[in-house]
C-alpha cells in the first residue's frame, strides 16, 4: 500500500503505518492539548496507541490462524479506521475461512478477558459511551473497546470478519460467487447506513469507514468473480503479445523515448542472453529521471522480483505469482524461455471487462 512506512517484522510479517494513521494520533493530541493540557493530551494518544495495539493484536488473530493452513501474511497495514492483513491468499475452503476470520474477534475477547479478570478493569459496558472521555478509567475504556472490536467486526457485512463467516456458509450452497456478491452487497447496504449515520451525526470517523466498507465490499465483489473466470482460461488468453522490449543497457533516455513512443506503461527489461532481466515501470522511470541524469543506465531502476510463468499456465495461477513477489507484472515464456507476453493488473481488468461469460 502507497504511503506506508514499515515500523518493523513481528512472526514473519511486516508491520505498516499509513501516513494518515499519525494525522490521527496528531489531530487527537492537538485536540486534546487544545481543551485539557498536555496531560489530557498524552493520555488521549497513549489511548489511541493502546486502542491500536488491540487492533494489531486483532490482524496477528487472522495471520497466524492463516499459517495453520500454509498461508503467509506478507505486511499488516495500520489505518485510521483499523488494520488490513495482506494475506498471501485467502482460504476457499469454507471451514479454514471461518477459522482465519473468527481468529481476529477471538483475539480481542482473549484481551477484554485477561484486562477484566487480571487486571481487574471494570467490565461495564456502558463504559463505550464515555470512551472519548478521558476522566474515567483508562483500562476500563481499552476493555471496552474490545468488546466494540468484537461487535463490529462480527456484522454480517463485507469486509468485517462477519462478512467472511457469512460467506462462506453461503458458499457452502451458492458457490463462491454469487455467495460473495450477496455479502458485499450487504456491506454496501451497511456502508450507507453508516454514511447517513456520520453525516447526520456529524462524524467524520463514520464517514470515512463508510467509504472503506463501500470501496472494500467492491473490491472482494470483483476479485472473487476475476478468480472465478481466472480459473478458467490460460494465461495466453489475457497476456499483452505486442510489447517494445528494453535491453538492460538501455540509458534512462531511451526508456523515456520508449515510454512517449508506445502506450505502454512497464517494460520487460532483457538481458544479454534474451532473457527476463526484471521490468521497468513508469514509475520507476520517472523517479529515476528525476535522480539523475538523462544518460544513467536504466539497471538500478529494474524491478528484478518479476515471476516467469509458462505459456500453459493458468491465469489464476500467473496471478498468484504476480501477488506473492508483489511485482508489477508477470511475465509469460515460451518453452525455449523466450519471453512471449506479459500479464498486469491493468490489462486483466481489461480482459475481465470484455471476457465472454
Ligand atoms: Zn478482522
Amino acid at each position: 500500500m502507497t504511503w506506508s512506512f514499515p515500523v518493523g517484522r513481528l512472526f514473519g510479517s511486516e508491520l505498516r503505518v499509513h501516513a494518515t494513521f499519525l494525522l490521527l494520533l496528531l489531530w487527537i493530541g492537538a485536540e486534546a492539548w487544545l481543551t485539557g493540557g498536555a496531560t489530557a493530551a498524552a493520555e488521549n494518544v497513549a489511548f489511541i496507541l493502546v486502542l491500536f495495539a488491540c487492533v494489531v493484536a486483532h490482524e496477528y488473530g487472522h495471520a497466524l490462524m492463516a499459517r495453520r493452513y500454509g498461508i503467509a501474511t506478507p505486511d499488516i497495514t495500520l489505518l485510521p479506521i483499523g488494520g488490513l492483513a495482506r494475506l498471501e491468499r485467502m482460504p476457499e475452503r469454507p471451514g479454514q475461512e471461518i477459522a482465519v476470520a473468527l481468529a481476529g474477534p477471538a483475539v480481542n475477547v482473549l484481551v477484554w478477558a485477561l484486562l477484566v479478570l487480571v487486571l481487574g478493569a471494570g467490565s461495564d459496558v456502558g463504559r463505550l459511551a464515555a470512551i472519548e472521555d478521558p476522566g474515567s478509567d483508562f483500562w476500563g475504556r481499552v476493555a471496552a473497546v474490545n468488546l466494540f472490536l468484537v461487535a463490529f467486526n462480527l456484522v454480517p457485512a463485507f469486509p468485517m470478519d462477519g462478512g467472511r463467516v457469512f460467506r462462506a456458509l453461503l458458499a457452502l450452497r451458492l458457490g463462491r460467487v454469487r455467495a460473495t456478491r450477496i455479502a458485499a452487497t450487504a456491506g454496501q447496504v451497511l456502508a450507507f447506513v453508516f454514511g447517513f449515520l456520520g453525516l447526520t451525526g456529524g462524524s467524520p470517523i463514520l464517514i470515512l469507514i463508510a467509504i472503506f466498507v463501500f470501496v472494500a465490499a467492491q473490491a472482494e465483489a470483483s476479485e472473487v468473480a476475476l478468480r472465478d473466470v481466472a480459473r478458467t482460461v490460460g494465461v495466453r488468453a489475457a497476456m499483452i503479445t505486442r510489447f517494445e522490449t528494453l535491453p538492460e543497457t538501455a540509458s534512462l533516455a531511451d526508456a523515456a523515448e520508449a515510454l512517449i513512443r508506445t502506450t505502454q506503461v512497464e517494460f520487460p527489461v532483457l538481458d544479454g542472453g534474451g532473457r527476463l532481466a526484471g521490468f521497468l515501470t513508469r514509475q520507476a522511470l520517472v523517479r529515476a529521471l528525476a535522480e539523475g541524469r538523462r544518460t544513467g543506465p536504466i539497471a538500478p531502476a529494474i524491478t528484478r522480483n518479476v515471476p516467469v510463468v509458462a505459456i500453459t499456465a493458468r491465469l489464476d495461477a500467473a496471478l498468484e505469482a504476480m501477488h506473492r513477489a508483489a511485482a508489477p507484472a508477470v511475465a509469460v515464456a515460451a518453452p525455449g524461455g523466450r519471453i512471449v507476453g506479459y500479464v498486469t493488473a491493468a490489462n486483466v481488468g481489461e480482459f475481465l471487462v470484455v471476457a465472454d461469460r
